[in-house]
């Protein structure tokens, strides 16, 4: 026994709203709206692919550009100081020479107190600057400065390399030793000592101290600000000059990943180190070996210097890459839930414009829709189709007694009991008040009637409980007609029905009435 009243009209209307499945082929929004929002998402991928793709060229390409200009600034400082060095090293160089065969000359002549020879220094220091003295180490190691002869008191070195160098057999010639912190003055200096082969008073050595400020004021002068470096390197590796200072004098370039053997057999070059550098900045740089002697110069700039303007400019870029990206997203997923809004609103539309509210099977609209095409399937492939047109019976009085929210359960009770009945392929339509249509493909006249004789029969069975606990029974007519496959309307078809069931309602209700003309 079915008791709609028992049931809780919410869920019914829900069970038969899942239950009923209208397929509607006429417009599938979903699909439209998945086609555009993957063009969307494919514009906006293409989008900012190439906008990474141009952020990340022009990031990498500005970079080199900026450490390879900042490299040929470096290059034309480096040579600069070369050049510098270079004349001073061989003015030096010449001045000892020169002291070598004067005293080769005049081997009688002390060249401490020699007052031709004392002209020529003076004349050097002026050349010099005042940067570069003039010392002599006797054979055995004892230092002696100008003027002086005496020997009291003078530092012994015979430890130092620039002394060892020329006391070898042969001599070294022109030898630029370690630089030297001066315990008198505390500032740097670098030897560099000649062999006196004449030994004249037992002279054996001797040497011009270049006083780091010869280097510091040019080399401060010239080098990048606030991180640059220029330095003077022997070919060993040992740092003979550097400006800054920075402690590192003396210290050796070699561990550091300038000082490779690649480097060393080239004249000039650039580099870029981020790590292993002497003071720990990564720094870029070039360098030019001085012709002539076993020295290098090298100028650098720091690298975060050095693009420190690219960085404003790269960190904008990318910032903006991300917020157009970001924009990108969020205009990809207000499209997304625009689309799906659409979608749902779409749907919604559509199953109002084509499913009756209270019963929630097809309207009547839909059903002459839907018939339609069925009925021109039926004629191209000449197959069986029947319509069975269901009328509930006196169903004023339903509405009358037991009021007319209890009418409305009734016929849900009723459309749903009949949707049990069919196939997934039949459908069912309200197409009046309490008048119901059913179409039945691939179904005979005869197959129809049987389909017509248990609907009618199971809602026979159906009674309502009201509210007064009196059952009332529920009982419907039934008209039916076959499609007669020729030049038959769905109207006529429809009419043809209808007369069947007028007849089944005259011949006294809950009957099943067929029209057998067709
Ligand atoms: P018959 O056996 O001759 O068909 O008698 P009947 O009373 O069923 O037929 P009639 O056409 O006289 O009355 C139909 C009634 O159905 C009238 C109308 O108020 C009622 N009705 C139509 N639609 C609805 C509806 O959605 N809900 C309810 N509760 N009643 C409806
Ligand atoms: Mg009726
Ligand atoms: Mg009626």
């Amino acid at each position: 026994m079915e008791s709609p009243g028992a049931e809780p009209p919410e869920d019914g209307t829900k069970r038969t709203g899942n239950r009923i499945v209208i397929r509607m082929p006429y417009f599938d929004s979903k699909r439209q709206a998945r086609q555009v929002s993957r063009l969307v998402i494919a514009c906006t991928v293409l989008f900012l692919g190439t906008m990474w793709a141009a952020i990340g060229y022009f990031v990498t390409e500005s970079r080199a550009a900026r450490i390879s200009e900042e490299q040929r600034v470096l290059a034309r400082m480096a040579r600069m100081v070369e050049e510098q060095t270079h004349a001073l090293f061989s003015f030096v160089d010449y001045f000892l020479v020169a002291a070598d065969s004067r005293f080769e000359k005049h081997p009688r002549s002390d060249p401490r107190t020699d007052p031709d020879f004392r002209v020529m220094m003076d004349n050097f220091r002026a050349r010099t600057q005042g940067f570069v003295d003039i010392r002599f180490v006797s054979a055995d190691g004892t230092l002696y400065y100008r003027g002086d002869t005496d020997g009291q008191g003078r530092a012994q070195v015979d430890d130092r390399d620039y002394y060892q160098a020329q006391m070898q057999s042969p001599p070294h010639g022109l030898f630029i030793a370690q630089p030297v912190l001066s315990r008198y003055t505390n500032r740097w200096g670098l030897p560099i000592s000649y062999p006196l082969k004449a030994r004249p008073h037992g002279i054996a050595v001797i040497f011009a101290a270049i006083e780091n400020i010869a280097f510091s004021e040019p080399f401060e002068a010239a080098r990048t600000k606030p991180n640059g470096s220029i330095v003077l390197v022997h070919q060993d590796g040992t740092i003979l000059f550097r400006s800054p200072e920075a402690g590192l004098i003396g210290k050796s370039l070699r561990g550091s990943g300038l000082w490779n053997d690649e480097n060393r057999t080239r004249n000039e070059g650039v580099f870029e180190l981020t790590t292993g550098t002497s003071d720990g900045l990564a720094r870029i740089g070039a360098f030019v070996k001085v012709p002539d002697y076993p020295l290098v110069a090298i100028a650098t700039s720091s690298l975060d210097d050095t693009l420190s303007e690219w960085h404003t400019k790269a960190t904008g870029l990318v910032a903006f890459g991300i917020a157009a990206t970001l924009a990108g997203i969020a205009v990809l997923w207000r499209l997304r839930s625009s689309l799906r809004y659409l979608d749902s609103t779409q749907r919604e539309l559509m199953a109002q414009a084509n499913i009756d509210d209270l019963t929630q099977i097809a309207n009547r609209r839909f059903f002459m829709l839907h018939s339609s095409q069925e009925l021109e399937r039926c004629l191209r492939y000449e197959r069986p189709l029947s319509l069975l047109i269901y009328d509930v019976d006196h169903f004023k009085r339903i509405n009358d007694d037991y009021g007319h929210e209890t009418g409305d359960l009734t016929l849900k009770a009723i459309t749903q009991a009949v949707q049990d009945e069919l196939r997934a392929t039949d459908l069912q339509a309200r197409i009046g008040g309490e008048e119901f249509a059913v179409l039945l493909p691939e179904t005979g006249l005869s197959k129809a009637v049987e389909v017509a004789e248990r609907l009618r029969a199971r809602i026979e069975k159906m009674t309502y409980v009201n509210m007064d606990k009196r059952d009332a029974p529920i009982t419907v007519s039934v008209g039916i007609a076959a499609y007669a496959n020729g030049n038959e309307t769905l109207d006529e078809l429809i009419a043809r029905t209808d007369r069947a069931l007028y007849r089944a309602k005259a011949g006294g209700r809950n009957r099943v009435c067929a029209d057998f003309i067709a």
